[in-house]
């Protein structure tokens, strides 16, 4: 298919590589100018989009994303009936929706298909697809799902894809405080951190999270799979879509304070898994792996 991928980022370097990996036509752009092996680089968004079957964004925010649909050169210049636009972006389903009805002004279609699958699972091709749209409109979509994941799964029609990504990630948010805290509390009852987590994931308390968490909290490697920056910035959006329909998340306003000091303290671009930090540090005390 002919794709215009916009949004060269740690996710969509890797899922626009795929693309050209399966065989499809692919353009790209990306704010700060950036190659892709086998990829047309436009040198705007409506220079990629131009004359493609789906344009397929993966940035930072609805601002984001708001720039690249209809700021100066952005998509809706060229968009054309028959075009489809996706998002795999994390934003707000209520951005969502406005993009959308202004996307579909022009007789394109407008999709919602954040993902869950951090970088690795975004370059081995084995992302979770959370999708609005029509059974129609995904069938179609499906060979592009097919490159750059393992499953999609339709929650409903536009914008249910980003309140079911917004619902996951605030349990990973909480799965991994809860992680990060009891860790915390064990190293300073003299706890060894390994023996822990052997515990952990040998008892019902086990966790997909602490699969993918434990082995970078043990070597100290904070380096950004998701960075923490994004998790905060998913928690707003959580915390904003709860408001909007008046729902109390007591929890995650806590959590959201912890990110507020990391961020601020400058440990925004570590991956979230760094939050760990703060707590060692309130603690006086850091989690080490008795490997090290
Ligand atoms: P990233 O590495 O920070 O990349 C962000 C991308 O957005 C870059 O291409 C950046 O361009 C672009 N961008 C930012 N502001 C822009 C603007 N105003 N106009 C145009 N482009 C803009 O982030 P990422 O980790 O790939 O995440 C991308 C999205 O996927 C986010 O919404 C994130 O929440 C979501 N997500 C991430 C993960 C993960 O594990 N990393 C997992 C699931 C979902 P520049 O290169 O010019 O800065």
């Amino acid at each position: 298919m002919r794709v215009a991928f916009l949004g060269l980022g740690i996710m969509g370097q890797r899922m626009a590589t795929n693309l050209v990996k399966a065989g499809h036509d692919v353009s790209v752009w990306n704010r700060t100018p950036k190659q892709l092996e086998g990829a047309r680089v436009g040198a705007t968004p409506a220079e990629a989009a131009q004359g493609a079957e789906v344009v397929w964004m993966c940035v930072t925010d609805s601002a984001a994303v708001e720039q690249v649909l209809f700021g100066p050169s952005g998509v809706e210049s060229v968009l054309a009936a028959g075009m489809v636009v996706v998002d795999s972006s994390t934003i707000s389903p209520s951005s969502t929706m406005r993009f959308a009805k202004k996307v579909r002004a022009s007789g394109a279609d407008y999709v919602d298909a954040p993902v869950t699958g951090s970088k690795v699972a975004a370059a081995d091709g084995t992302l979770i697809f959370i999708v609005g749209a029509t059974e129609e409109r995904m069938a179609q979509l499906n060979p592009l799902f097919d490159a750059m994941g393992k499953t999609a799964v339709r929650m409903g029609d536009t914008g249910k894809g980003h309140a079911a990504k917004l619902a996951m990630n605030l349990q990973i948010a909480l799965i991994y405080e809860g992680f990060a805290e009891g860790l915390t509390l064990a190293t300073k009852l003299g706890v060894e951190p390994d023996r822990l987590i052997e515990l952990i994931q040998a008892s019902m308390v086990r966790s997909g999270v602490v699969d993918y968490k434990a082995p970078f909290v043990l070597a100290r490697d904070f380096t950004p799979n998701f960075p923490l920056r994004h998790m905060h910035k998913d928690i707003n959006l959580m915390l904003e879509a709860a408001k909007e329909v008046r729902v109390k998340l007591p929890a995650l306003e806590v959590v959201e304070e912890i990110y507020d000091v990391a961020d601020e303290e400058g440990l925004g671009d570590l991956d979230y898994a760094a939050t760990l930090e703060l707590l060692e540090k309130w603690a006086g005390v850091e989690v080490k792996s008795a490997a090290k």
